[in-house]
Formats: C-alpha cells, sequence, structure tokens
C-alpha cells in the first residue's frame, strides 16, 4: 500500500517572511490524522525558517533542486549536504529546470544518484512538450527520460517520480485523469523492467500540471496516481489544504 503524497512546489515565489505565513496558514489548516504525506518546497533562503515552524509537525520540507557535488568552488549552488537535515525530499529534473537552466538527462541522473547516497528522498519529473504529444511520442519521450535519469541507480523506493506534461504546468489545461494514470502506468511498467515488480509496486508515482481543488479528485481517483505536485494551487493555503482533504478522502475508500 502507497501512501498518497502531496507535495507544494513555490517555485520562486514568496519572501522569508511570505513563506513562513504561508507554511503557517498550511500548519494551522491541516488534520495531521490525515493519512496524507504532505510535503512544502519553499526556496532555499526559507528552508531554514519553515523548518523552524514546522518542528513538531507531520509537514516534511523539499528542496527545488540541487547540485551533485558536495562542496567546492560551484558559485551559486547548493549542495546535499546543505540541505540534508532540512529537507527530506528534493525535486530534480523539473521540466522548468531543464528548459531555462539546460539540465540534461545526464546531470539529472547525477542529481538524482547524489540525492540517494545524501539520504534525500528524490522527486524526479518527467513530462513531454506539447509538440511531442500532438506527434504521438509521449511514451517514447517519458522511458527516455527514466531510462536515462535511473542508468545506473540501484533499485530504490525511495524514488518518487512526477509525471508533468509541460503543456499542463501553469497554463491551466491539465491532462485527464484517464491521460495521466496511462501514461503512468507506463511509467510504473519501465520501473518493472529496469528493477522489480515489487518495487515498481512501492514507488510513488504523482500527477503534476495545473491540479487545483477543483480536479484534484480526478487524479487521485485513478489507482496508479499516488498524489501531485502542485505548483501554483500550493501558493494558496486554502486550495492546497483542501487537496490534500480529497486526495485523504479519495484515497481511504481505494
Ligand atoms: C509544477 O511546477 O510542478 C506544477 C505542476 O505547476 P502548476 O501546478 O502550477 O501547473
Amino acid at each position: 500500500m502507497r501512501k498518497p503524497l502531496i507535495a507544494g512546489n513555490w517555485k520562486m515565489n514568496t519572501t522569508v517572511e511570505e513563506a513562513i505565513n504561508l507554511a503557517r496558514a498550511i500548519l494551522n489548516g491541516l488534520d495531521e490524522k490525515e493519512p496524507v504525506e504532505t510535503v512544502l518546497c519553499p526556496p532555499f533562503v526559507s528552508l531554514y525558517a519553515v523548518k523552524e515552524l514546522l518542528k513538531s509537525s507531520s509537514i516534511e520540507l523539499g528542496a527545488q533542486n540541487m547540485y551533485f557535488e558536495d562542496k567546492g568552488a560551484y558559485t551559486g549552488e547548493i549542495s546535499p549536504a546543505m540541505i540534508t537535515g532540512l529537507c527530506d525530499y528534493v525535486i530534480l529534473g523539473h521540466s522548468e529546470r531543464r528548459q531555462y537552466f539546460g539540465e540534461t538527462d545526464e546531470i539529472i541522473n547525477k542529481k538524482i544518484q547524489k540525492a540517494l547516497e545524501s539520504n534525500l528522498n528524490p522527486i524526479v519529473c518527467v513530462g513531454e512538450n506539447l509538440k511531442q504529444n500532438e506527434a504521438d511520442q509521449t511514451q517514447e519521450v517519458i522511458t527516455k527520460q527514466i531510462k536515462a535519469g535511473l542508468s545506473g541507480i540501484a533499485a530504490t523506493s525511495q524514488l518518487v517520480v512526477a509525471y508533468e506534461p509541460i503543456w499542463a504546468i501553469g497554463t491551466g489545461k491539465a491532462a485527464t485523469g484517464e491521460q495521466a494514470n496511462a501514461t503512468i502506468g507506463l511509467i510504473r511498467r519501465t520501473l518493472t523492467g529496469l528493477w522489480s515488480d515489487k518495487i515498481a509496486e512501492q514507488v510513488r508515482i504523482l500527477y503534476g500540471g495545473s491540479v487545483t481543488g477543483s480536479n484534484i479528485t480526478e487524479f487521485v481517483s485513478e489507482l496508479d496516481i499516488d498524489g501531485a505536485l502542485v505548483g501554483g494551487a500550493s501558493l494558496k493555503a486554502a486550495d492546497f489544504l483542501s487537496i490534500i482533504q480529497q486526495t485523504a478522502r479519495q484515497k481511504s475508500t481505494q
């Protein structure tokens, strides 16, 4: 039985003060008995302050990125050692990192390896762009991203995968539950091929792309979808809380 997971990717939004206020509003509204793992991913500069606020809660933290070296002359980068202790999770290979910062599958592979060595659970993002989707290349693109990203990595249920079609991110045009479940099923079968059926059944796979309180149930009612990586709607406490509550309700009936 996989524990549902809802992660909020705040991206490059919120000052430290705004991050504290948002985390406090989520903390105050959350029923911690909900059987859903909740992860907040604020900007790096707010991680420490948000961690202090959430110290005695069940809400966990994730970083939005990290470099694959431990330390050294890499101006502007953040190492795994700097976030271990603050975070349980790290988002890797987000499409915005691939698109604007030139991250390749090879770089992402090194980061995944390093995150696992550093006791951080990687949330690895994969997804096709609109052109690839329209050319019916989704399966090929996703399979390649998974195989290259996980090349040489030993089987582990610590991995979380987020299927995020690029055309659905921040556009208000989400995939359908059925579409997302079909691609997520493909990701699970790819993991079976790479590792084993047992591990593939344990890995949590999320959907991401314009998830809101109005469409979350469509996604989490699908058996292969274990939760969501939420961007825009995670910046509004009420929306984010509603996403968690609906996930808890839906998954408890499966
Ligand atoms: C994301 O950036 O991971 C994301 C899914 O964004 P949004 O929910 O805003 O589409």
